[in-house]
């Protein structure tokens, strides 16, 4: 069936909204419309040349819809029902998934930019094979994705709201709350308020923390971490530092999660600085390919000071899990999903969503593809 879908045809480069071919679902396949697509920094990596990865590719990798047709062994789905799609597909078996770190899901192993785990290709641009960012590919009307991507969610909820359940949310509050390990009367900052930057803040809110400093340089960014928990903003991270050392007798922070869309070296250096004693800094997001090997950070602080710095992979969480957890926080109030979504966008804007985000005139912009 054709579809309209945002590719790339070379990097750097711009999304062109083109028509492509997409397959019949394979086993354990499914066709999903999209009915919705948030925009993450990781989508414009690829635009500027920060990452690479075999082109042309449809990109995408937040999304939500309906499934429109099963292939067989599919148990879990049928047609109609809504889903998220996960950027992390989770199989439920493998060495990671049985150990509670779906996360990590071997199937998960080789994504990022290519074809089907079976090698072989569901979307097609002029006969050619179309390589699937993160297997799902949300910036396409249609497509076709491993079972394993798909959570099933509720039916009455707004799936131009749920998609950001697909990447940023996760990710951010995650990174609060099992990679930082927050807990109540903690000291914390989040450095970076966009998608990934606010549900952090809203993590680190909802584990009970009772100092949550946002770092952005961007004004409108500052004040809406304020509405979504932050209890204090800076617009550098030497001031929220300066700050953070004022209110806790000059020890630092307990925690600092770098959610920008690109950290560097000096980046997690500045956040080490700003932990005390104890402390944790997350790197949440994705740096540039080309940033070069070195973190700047004293050794005798690492092990005098027991500070720690980690990664996170899609906030450590357990996506059919914690997919509906969030879920059960949005409905009660306590997860403020629908205040991120600052700007919507038909397909063929999506020149206009990328310079928007570049230009950081969004908490999250969500691409809203024609029925
Ligand atoms: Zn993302
Ligand atoms: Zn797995």
């Amino acid at each position: 069936m054709r579809s309209r879908a945002a590719v790339l045809l070379e990097s750097p480069g711009r999304y062109r909204v083109v028509d492509v071919e997409v397959d019949e679902p394979k086993d354990n396949e499914v066709l999903v419309r999209y009915v919705a697509s948030g925009l993450c920094h990781s989508d414009v990596h690829f635009l500027t040349g920060d990452h690479h990865g075999p082109l042309p590719f449809c990109a995408g990798h937040e999304g939500a819809g309906i499934v429109e047709a099963v292939g067989r062994g599919v148990a879990t789905l049928r047609p109609g029902d809504h889903v998220v799609a996960s950027f992390i597909p989770s199989c439920g078996r493998c060495r990671y998934c049985a150990s509670g770190r779906m996360n990590l899901c071997q199937l998960g192993a080789h994504l990022q930019v290519g074809p089907m785990p079976d090698g072989t290709y569901r979307m097609h641009l002029d006969g050619q094979g179309l390589h699937q960012f993160l297997l799902i590919s949300t910036f396409s009307q249609y497509a076709v994705v491993s079972e394993h991507s798909l959570v099933k969610v509720p039916d009455d909820l707004p799936l131009e709201t749920l998609c950001l359940l697909g990447c940023g949310v996760g990710t951010g509050l995650g990174s609060s709350t099992n990679a930082a390990g927050v807990r109540p009367g903690d000291h914390v900052m989040i450095v970076g308020v966009g998608g990934v930057g606010a549900s952090a803040v809203q993590g680190a809110s909802i584990a009970g923390a009772a100092v949550i400093v946002a770092v952005d340089p961007v004004a409108f960014k500052r004040e809406m971490a304020q509405k979504l928990g932050a209890t204090h903003a800076f617009a550098s991270m030497a001031e929220a530092t300066d700050f953070m050392r004022s209110v806790t007798d000059g020890q630092g922070a307990d925690a600092a999660v770098l959610a920008m869309g690109s950290p560097t070296n000096t980046d997690v250096a500045e956040a080490f600085a700003a932990i005390g004693k104890g402390g944790t800094v997350v790197v949440t997001g994705m740096a540039a390919a080309t940033e070069p090997m070195g973190i700047p950070v004293h050794l005798l602080e690492l092990g005098g000071m027991q500070k720690s710095i980690r990664g996170a992979l899609f906030g450590m969480c357990n996506p059919p899990a914690d997919i509906l957890r969030q879920i059960d926080l949005y409905r009660a109030g306590r997860l403020k999903l629908d205040e991120m979504v600052t700007r919507r966008y038909r397909l063929d804007d999506i020149g206009v969503a990328v310079d928007d985000l570049l230009e950081g005139r969004n908490i999250r912009g969500v691409v809203v593809h024609d029925t």
